[in-house]
């Protein structure tokens, strides 16, 4: 099947340029949404745990996966497992865990577009000519889901989110609020971690 789950125009905008790996996120979020039986997230129900890590390309799908699956960043419910692989394991408390791969044909196969030479000679996806870039994503649209992700259900898949709680407690030497997870004490005296000069 060919599900080509086209980003709206604002995760362009706000992803900040035009490349493949944003859309290869959304399509794998919208697919694992489609996958588990979930909606799109509004709170805090649905987790994302990708296994890129840093220094190396293709994190943009992070952003396609968020703009899909509405588990973001900010609201906590996005962890890089910083394994350095295209792939991430889609969780819900009440439908379980599917993770999905990119598979290395598929990447070899994409490899091979101009897109690609422009990178790694170190062109930014955003002063790439426009038609490099749209000739690689349109490609990628087209390509099947089965030749471009492995998916497999995680029953095992066990994760325990931390308990939320809204109690806060004035830092004694700078004044300012720290939730109390983060409270450190020091002479007997609440602080925040860098006043108390402790490690995380
Ligand atoms: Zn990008
Ligand atoms: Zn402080």
């Amino acid at each position: 099947m060919t599900t080509q789950h086209i980003p709206p125009e604002w995760a362009f905008e706000f992803h900040g340029h035009r490349c493949p790996f944003m859309p290869i996120g959304y399509r794998m979020g919208k697919l694992a949404l489609a996958h588990l039986g979930v909606e799109r997230e509004k709170d805090h129900g649905l987790f994302v745990f990708p296994e890129l890590g840093e220094g190396h390309p293709q994190t943009c799908m992070m952003d396609g996966m968020q703009v899909a699956t509405g588990a973001t960043y900010g609201k906590v419910l996005m962890a890089k497992t910083f394994y350095g692989k295209l792939a991430a394991t889609f969780y819900h408390p009440k439908k379980g865990a599917v993770r999905f791969a990119l598979k290395a044909e598929f990447i070899d196969a994409m490899g091979k577009f101009e897109f690609f030479a422009y990178r790694k000679r170190g062109v930014e996806p955003s002063e790439i000519p426009s038609a490099v870039t749209e000739e690689v994503i349109q490609w990628m649209f087209d390509q099947p889901d089965e030749f471009m992700f492995k998916i497999e259900p995680k029953p095992d898949f066990k994760f325990t989110p931390v308990k939320g709680s809204f109690n806060k407690t004035k830092c004694s030497v700078c004044g300012e609020y720290v939730f109390d997870r983060y409270v450190r004490t020091k002479d007997g005296q609440p602080m925040c971690i860098p006043c108390s000069g402790y490690d995380r």
